[in-house]
């Protein structure tokens, strides 16, 4: 591109992590180490077995002395990322298929890198979830380290180290890169591939340094050295900003930290109307690396604590004592407040080879969640062993996802009896009051709310899946995205529904779908008698101001009038217009300590 040197382009990615900075560009481009790859003799089979074990031993080493060093500058829940790489380093498995292609004499670094691209392509066959790609990263990142130490004669892998303050540009970050880059000059993370659940979005977070995934080809039209704004807020990456443009960017960033100093006052108050009326906030998280960030947000425990990922991120299903080392850290963590833990919801678009071998026609309507539990009552089981015994070690409470009838309730409670029956008899510990629930995200469940009620201990309404099973719009498609509608008369009449059931069981009931990270709805749940509202832990201090801003009586009022419209716009339109008309008054934020 001849103007490339002097035109501003902006290109919008994921922002993964907060901040706006100003700095040079570093384009980096990992890919550039050539692994030779040739045949050898057969005399040279064995001693390239041994360099083979020998480079892994290595590699291994060096992986450990990074987590500690991550332990120490971080915590023990940044620290764990690597862990997943280490399990790899340690799998007898990648050394068998390994020495197999050795004893076809291809050389150890050729073997190696096959093997290990075998390994990330099964893995992501598994899924399309980006959690699945992100982790495929972690997998080659592996193999680039391996194969660099069996490259004779290259220099060692060394950390990228700057003089001046960058933005790092690149196709992707394994979470060593992001681990081991100089913090003092590395200002923002790009990246064209990646997701919001990569290990290196997560790290950079931790870091606090700004971080955009997910930009596309953006490395062909950006130059060495060229001046860029990154801003993690909106996922912009500007090049060659105006300076214009350079001043709008540095006023607004001032605006961010200004309104994020407010929010930090928040942290410990609770979510409270101005009218006294009190909702519980709670973060929905899936890895145990993101339990610093629930109360950092201000948070009071986990509503909902996604376990699908402890079996989607290995080879094999996890053994109880491998989930029980889980769930013990996050409700030792987060006690005394509690962790509301949903069992496995596989299928659907998370889908493990071990218990569905082959695909459905239509998974988001087959073996998904608790349908696939009750199908596999062993793999059931093992997860409830866990999660009881580790509600000993903290308030732990068990929510089954997308039942649709009373029938479904009944059988997973019998399983948890019998799992209890077996531990008793064991005379392993568990929390022998530790509270049921489930998810309220089909549309049969919230028409049956009141015989579900007398069920169970309380309700989570899941309104992701809810809005896309009630108006049949696909959560993922984005060609049906505008009939994705929150407001849409009928889920506002099935959640209604489901909260009085609720309240007419005396029965506690939260929200955990991502509705409730929208202020407008927010108001309408309020109004309702919504108890608690658990979302991803970033969007937790502005619901928390929009609440304390809030009347319980104005939210009532709202709430009503909205039930008597009958289309999605009026409904949004309506509620815009009565929250301007408010003109609440601005609440003191009272000036806390630094607790
Ligand atoms: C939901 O469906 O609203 C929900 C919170 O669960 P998930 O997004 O995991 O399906
Ligand atoms: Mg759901």
């Amino acid at each position: 591109m001849a103007t490339q040197n002097s035109t501003t382009f902006a290109w919008r990615g994921i922002a993964v992590s907060p901040g706006i900075q100003i700095a040079k560009l570093y384009i980096h481009d990992p890919a550039q180490t050539t692994i030779p790859s040739h045949f050898i003799r057969r005399a040279e089979i064995e001693p390239e077995k041994r360099r083979l074990v020998e480079a892994i031993e290595l590699a291994r080493h060096n992986l450990v002395e990074l987590r500690e060093k991550v332990r120490q500058t971080l915590d023990e829940a940044h620290a764990s990322i690597f862990d997943p790489q280490l399990m790899l380093l340690e799998d007898p498995l990648l050394i068998e298929r390994t020495h197999l292609r050795i004893d076809s004499q291809q050389n150890a670094a050729m073997a190696f890198m096959s093997v290990i691209q075998q390994f990330a392509d099964e893995f992501a066959s598994v899924s399309t979830d980006s959690y699945i790609a992100d982790r495929k990263v972690d997998i080659l990142d592996v193999g680039r380290r391996v194969g660099h130490l069996l490259s004779r004669g290259l220099p060692a892998l060394r950390p990228l180290q700057f003089e001046d303050d960058v933005i790092v540009l690149t196709m992707d970050l394994s979470p060593s890169d992001t681990a081991q880059m100089d913090h003092r000059h590395v200002k923002g993370f790009a990246t064209e591939l990646g997701g919001p659940t990569s290990h290196s979005a997560i790290l950079a977070k931790a870091l606090e340094i700004p971080a955009i995934v997910g930009l596309g080809h953006v490395m062909q039209l950006a130059a060495q050295g060229q001046q860029a704004i990154i801003d993690g807020y909106e996922g912009l990456l500007t090049i060659n900003p105006s300076p214009r443009e350079l001043a709008r960017v540095r006023r607004s960033r001032g605006r961010h930290l200004e309104r994020e100093r407010e929010l930090q006052k928040l942290r410990n108050l609770p979510a409270e109307t101005l009218d006294g009326y009190r909702i519980e906030l709670g973060a929905n998280i899936e890895l145990p690396i993101e339990i610093p960030h629930v109360a950092a947000h201000g948070a009071e425990g986990i509503g909902l604590f996604r376990t699908e990922f402890q079996y989607l991120e290995r080879n094999g299903l996890p053994t109880e004592e491998d989930l029980l080392a889980v769930y013990r850290r996050v409700v030792e963590a987060i006690a005394p407040a509690p962790v509301i833990f949903r069992t496995i919801d596989l299928g659907g678009d998370k889908f493990i080879y071990d218990l569905q071998p082959q695909r459905e026609m239509n998974p988001f309507m087959g073996l998904r969640a608790i349908r696939m539990c009750l199908a596999h009552p062993a793999v059931f089981r093992t997860q409830l062993r866990a999660l009881l015994r580790a509600s000993a070690h903290g308030n732990a409470r068990i929510m089954f996802p997308m039942i649709s009838s009373v029938r479904e309730v009944l059988e997973a409670k019998a399983i948890l009896e019998d799992v209890r029956r077996e531990l008793r008899a064991e005379g392993k510990p568990f929390d022998e009051k530790i509270p049921v629930g489930i998810m309220i995200e089909i549309p049969s469940a919230a028409l049956c709310a009141d015989a579900l009620a007398r069920e169970v201990d309380f309700f989570s309404i899941g309104t992701n899946d809810l809005i896309q099973y009630t108006l049949a719009v696909d959560r993922g498609n984005e060609q049906v995205a505008s009939l994705y509608d929150p407001f849409h008369p009928a889920i506002l009449r099935l959640i209604r529904m489901t909260i009085e059931a609720a309240q007419r069981e005396g029965i506690w009931v939260g929200l955990c779908g991502e509705m409730a990270t929208s202020k407008l709805s927010v108001t309408l749940l309020v109004g309702m008698g919504i108890n608690e509202l658990s979302m991803g832990p970033l969007a937790i201090p502005e619901i928390k101001r929009h609440i304390r801003e809030l009347r319980l009586s104005d939210a009532r009022r709202i709430t009503e009038e909205v039930y008597a419209l009958r289309s999605m716009t009026d409904i949004g339109d309506y509620v815009r217009q009565a929250e301007r008309a408010l003109q609440r008054p601005r609440r003191k934020t009272p000036i806390i300590g630094n607790s």
